[in-house]
């Protein structure tokens, strides 16, 4: 049995991981819940395998208190990750990314453990490649609205690379592609929880910009299938997981819009500043190296998602 720390265990992709990984190892769950839950992870409390610390990566009790504890992995996944959220903590995303990250890559180096961090497709930027494969360098406006989260995780990914390089750290690094399913936060203003809630509750469907733009859903259970294969994997360079279902934003509001049986309307709004245009993994990295593939599709992953925020629509 292996003690794993789960840094953003409180979050939405965090706390599904933590469910899977406390079956057969020593789950310590870390989070500063500043956009993470204790809901999410409230049916694990009373585990003996799962230990919670609300704790602020970035801190130094942080890392003086688990300096101390014998870790065998850690899975980086703490950080705001909705555009609304980096947006409302722009400091707070910068630091997770960087201090916070450098705080877990000196654990992973003092106790000899594995890391795997948790990048994105953000990386990309608006990409000019696609779909986007692992050796694109991106499009990232370093100023932009967005470059906080961008920024961070393209930092975390060179230090990450720079332990690996000077200190021989085993790494791990997966860019994480749009994810949805139970557990993201109705008011995260992403666009499967706008769309489902707004779908719910017969309000317009707003839509950025015209409905052009492209994004792949990947439900929550198949991403956390492949974190789990690439941190067992002898891969140590960034693999790409998602589903490349792409979807014009358009397509995807009407596709809610059926499975919640609703007769909302759309309501077209100005485009965000630096929104991606389009963007599609290409997985084949993960394929071939993980065996890995998604299992679930859209309309399977939107159903129980629906069924999720359906049991929460009174909640948020
Ligand atoms: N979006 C939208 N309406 C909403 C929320 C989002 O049209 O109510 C669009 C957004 O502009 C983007 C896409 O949906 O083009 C995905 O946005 P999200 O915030 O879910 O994730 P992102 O991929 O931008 O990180």
């Amino acid at each position: 049995m292996k003690t794993i720390i789960v840094a953003g265990g409180a979050g939405f992709l965090g706390s599904h991981l933590c469910d899977e990984l406390v079956k057969e190892n020593k789950v310590i769950c870390v989070d500063n819940l500043i956009t993470g839950f204790k809901d999410n992870i409230k049916h694990l409390l009373s585990n003996r395998y799962f230990d919670y610390v609300q704790m602020d990566i970035c801190s130094k009790e942080f890392f003086d208190k688990f300096s101390k504890i014998k870790i065998d992995r850690i899975y980086n996944m703490a950080s705001p990750a909705s555009p609304v959220d980096y947006v409302e903590y722009p400091i707070e995303t910068l630091m997770a990314g960087s201090m916070g990250a450098k705080n877990l890559l000196d654990l992973a180096l003092i106790h000899k453990a594995r890391i795997l961090v948790a990048s994105t497709s953000e990386i990309y930027g608006d990409p000019l490649e696609h779909p986007q494969k692992e050796e694109y360098w991106g499009n990232v406006n370093p100023i932009g609205v967005r470059s906080c989260y961008d920024e961070a995780k393209r930092f975390m990914e060179a230090i990450t690379s720079a332990y690996k390089r000077k200190h021989n750290v085993s790494i791990r690094i997966v860019r994480i592609f749009n994810t949805y399913g139970p557990r993201m936060r109705l008011t995260d203003g992403r666009v499967v929880p706008n769309f489902i809630s707004q779908a719910l509750k017969g309000e317009p469907l707003t839509i950025y910009g015209d409905g052009s733009y492209t994004r792949s859903f990947c439900y929550v259970s198949d991403l956390v299938a492949g974190l789990m294969a690439l941190m067992d994997s002898d891969v140590d360079t960034p693999v790409n997981l998602g589903n490349p279902e792409e979807r014009t934003i358009l397509e995807f509001a009407k596709t809610i819009m059926s499975l919640v049986s609703s007769k909302s309307s759309i309501k077209y709004m100005p485009a965000l500043p630096d929104d991606p245009k389009k963007r599609c993994p290409d997985i084949s990295k993960a394929k071939k190296l993980l065996g890995w593939n998604t299992r679930i599709d859209l309309k399977t992953g939107i159903s129980k998602t629906i069924d999720y925020f359906k049991s929460r629509i009174n909640v948020d």
